[in-house]
């Protein structure tokens, strides 16, 4: 799977693929990044991509010319492209979009900087635009970063050990139960004691209780998802 980033500053985006897990993806070439600047396509003798925002308004606004021709050859290179851009008014990205779109070939992220990209790009290009929370960014990088990452530990092989996807929060209503690490007590807190008994049936019936109170804590709505959920196996 190929992920492409234009942007306007590929050095935010670059670091995040040179240690760990998607950098060993990267190296058993089950993934592929690339970054394409919208500046390298500037016509203006500048080349400048930004402009002051027509009607009015603060701040300077992406201009469309650069953002069209880089497009423009991004699908003449690869038809099959899957187009995102990022905005804060737009849905909200979700686990289930990340399991989605790790079937896909080929992601382009397209991060708008100082007051957003002209509408028209959007309106022309966009496959799918994402918001990753109700709050203002500087710019669409960490965006970008965001569903990448997430979407990349859905492909298969990217993980060590894909059982981990299936028992993570947001697969199911309820959220994950806390995990523990060794030791077993450490600055004289020790994990629940049941954890030390052995009996695998209590440990899931207490790993259960403490989802659903972890769940009612933080996500009270998703336990009302659970409820319906199990109204409708009935
Ligand atoms: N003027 C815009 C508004 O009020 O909706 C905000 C522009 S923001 C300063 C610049 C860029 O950061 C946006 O074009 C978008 O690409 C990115 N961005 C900011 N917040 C974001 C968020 N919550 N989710 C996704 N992208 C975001």
């Amino acid at each position: 799977m190929k992920f492409t980033f234009v942007t306007l500053f590929s050095n935010l985006v670059e670091g995040y693929f040179q240690d760990s897990i998607l950098k060993r993806a990267i190296e058993k070439e089950i993934m592929s990044v690339d970054y394409v600047n919208p500046r390298d396509y500037s016509k203006n003798k500048h080349s400048k991509v930004d402009d002051t925002a027509v009607g009015g308004g603060a701040g300077m606004v992406m201009n469309p010319q650069p953002l069209f021709d880089c497009l423009d050859e991004l699908k003449k290179e690869d038809e099959e492209v899957h187009i995102i851009f990022l905005t804060p008014v737009a849905k909200p990205f979700k686990q289930n979009d990340a399991k989605r779109l790790s079937k896909k070939s080929h992601i382009a992220f397209v991060s708008g900087r100082y007051e957003g990209i002209d509408e028209r790009v959007v309106e022309k290009y966009a496959d799918e635009v994402f918001s990753i929370g109700d709050y203002i960014l500087t710019g669409g990088e960490l965006a970008s970063l965001v569903i990448c990452d997430a979407v990349s530990r859905n492909i298969e092989g990217v993980l060590g050990n894909s059982d981990s996807l299936s028992i993570e929060s947001f697969e199911t209503p309820l959220l994950e139960a806390p995990s523990f690490s060794k030791p077993k007590v450490y600055d004289e807190l020790s994990v629940p004691s049941e954890y030390l008994k052995g009996n695998h049936s209590k440990i899931r019936s207490l790993k259960l209780a403490m989802s659903e109170s972890k769940t009612k804590f933080f996500r009270p709505e998703q336990l009302l998802k659970q409820r319906i959920r199990k109204s409708y196996e009935k």
